[in-house]
């Protein structure tokens, strides 16, 4: 299946190739019929899938049809709603990327900054939206962006949204937003709460899926060690420093937590840094580009923070904490072992965390899992 085969015209096709994109990701392929046929989407699917082009393609194509037909002026009929400003800025960067031989103006708005460089823009014109809750509704109470003209909604990562707290902003900024429009809604898990926003917001949603939600991939070795609470540290030394890997993405449950690690590290000559959701974009930034760069061998994030980063070919991820919720774990594994390399996941497993243990093997199977005998504490 090629590009050109679903449907896509010259200009898009031009910046697809330019990107090197050869063909469509499973879910661009499943979503993107769809969609052109105005039909509203439910898509099940994770970060690294290819989700933003699965909806940020289709989109550009019908707002470049529907411009060129009416003449319109820019004026904004492309929402799309993203829970951390991490992800709305590599959202942004797609539709700049996809969008480039269109002449469709984007402008993208997120908290934690000055808000004139963003309400310049917004008064210039720009017909596709890219924001994240809260500073999208505080620019529409001080009367900077009106949404009446929407025509296409997205709610990219509806379930993170969710978690955070978010449901009333959106159900404010849906008031405001014509009923007679085409709803995409994304998101990595499929809680009940999703399912009944969809319900409350879309009109019969075609159901997308790609990669069933348990599975973890093949070419990931997953190794587990039992280990005190009080040790973790140390484990965590000891293994990066009998570990070869340029590279290593450690994640913490908390904000403090991550500190904490990134500050043991350091004391042990270990080059990391850490990003959470108390630090500056801009701190966030520097750090991702350090780690990217190799300045930086380990960084240490909070599943939040680690949502809108776009860091593929790792070798090897460590979950100095088990996450709460079993799916998690796979979304942070699969953060290594893609394009079919192999990667390595360890997990750390305190006595407190025997819970998220079993259902993470609930989840992917018993045997998934290797326990590390050489520091074996304890049993389950
Ligand atoms: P996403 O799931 O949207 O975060 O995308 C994950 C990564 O896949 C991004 O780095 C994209 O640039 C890349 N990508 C998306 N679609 C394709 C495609 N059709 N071919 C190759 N790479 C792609």
């Amino acid at each position: 299946m090629t590009f050109k085969e679903l449907g896509i015209i010259e200009p898009i096709l031009r910046a697809l190739s330019e990107k090197g994109y050869e063909n469509p990701s499973a879910i661009q392929e499943k979503s993107i019929p769809v969609i052109l046929k105005r039909k509203d989407i439910l898509g099940l699917a994770q970060t690294g899938t290819g989700k933003t082009a699965a909806f940020a393609v289709p989109l550009l194509q019908k707002l470049y049809l529907e411009k060129e037909n009416k003449k319109l002026k820019p004026q904004i009929r492309g929402l799309i709603i993203t829970p951390t400003r991490e992800l709305a800025i590599q959202i942004a960067e797609s539709f700049k990327d996809y969008g480039k031989y269109t002449g469709l103006k984007y402008c993208v708005v997120y908290g934690g900054v000055k808000q004139k460089r963003q309400t310049d823009q917004l008064r210039a014109g720009t017909d596709i939206l890219i924001a994240t809750p809260g500073r999208l509704l505080d620019l529409m109470g001080q009367g900077f962006v009106f949404l009446k003209k929407i025509d296409y909604l997205v709610l990219d990562e509806a379930d993170r949204m969710l978690d955070m707290g978010f449901i009333n902003d959106i159900r404010k900024i849906l008031e405001q937003i014509p009923a007679e429009r085409q709803t995409l809604m994304f998101s990595a898990t499929m809680p009940t709460n999703i399912a009944s926003l969809s319900r409350s917001m879309q009109n019969k949603p075609v159901r997308v899926e790609v990669t069933p939600e348990s599975s973890t991939v093949d070419t990931i070795s997953q190794y587990l060690y039992y280990v005190d609470r009080q040790e973790k540290r140390t484990l965590l030394i000891d293994l990066l420093n009998k570990d070869t890997n340029d590279s290593v993405l450690v994640f913490s449950k908390t904000k403090h937590g991550a500190d904490k690690i990134c500050n043991s590290l350091c004391h042990a000559g270990i080059t990391s840094g850490a990003i959470h959701g108390n630090k500056s974009q801009a701190n966030r930034q520097r750090t991702l580009g350090d780690f990217k760069s190799g300045r930086l061998r380990v960084l240490i994030a909070t599943d939040i923070a680690a949502r809108g980063i776009d860091v593929d070919d790792l070798e090897l991820v460590i979950n100095y904490d088990l996450p709460d919720v079993a799916q998690t774990y796979v979304h942070r594994i699969g953060r290594t072992g893609r394009a079919g390399k192999s990667g390595t996941a360890i997990s750390f497993c305190s006595r407190e965390e025997n819970r998220q243990l079993k259902d993470i093997r609930k989840l992917v199977g018993n045997k998934t899992i290797t326990v590390n005998k050489n520091i074996d504490q304890f049993k389950v």
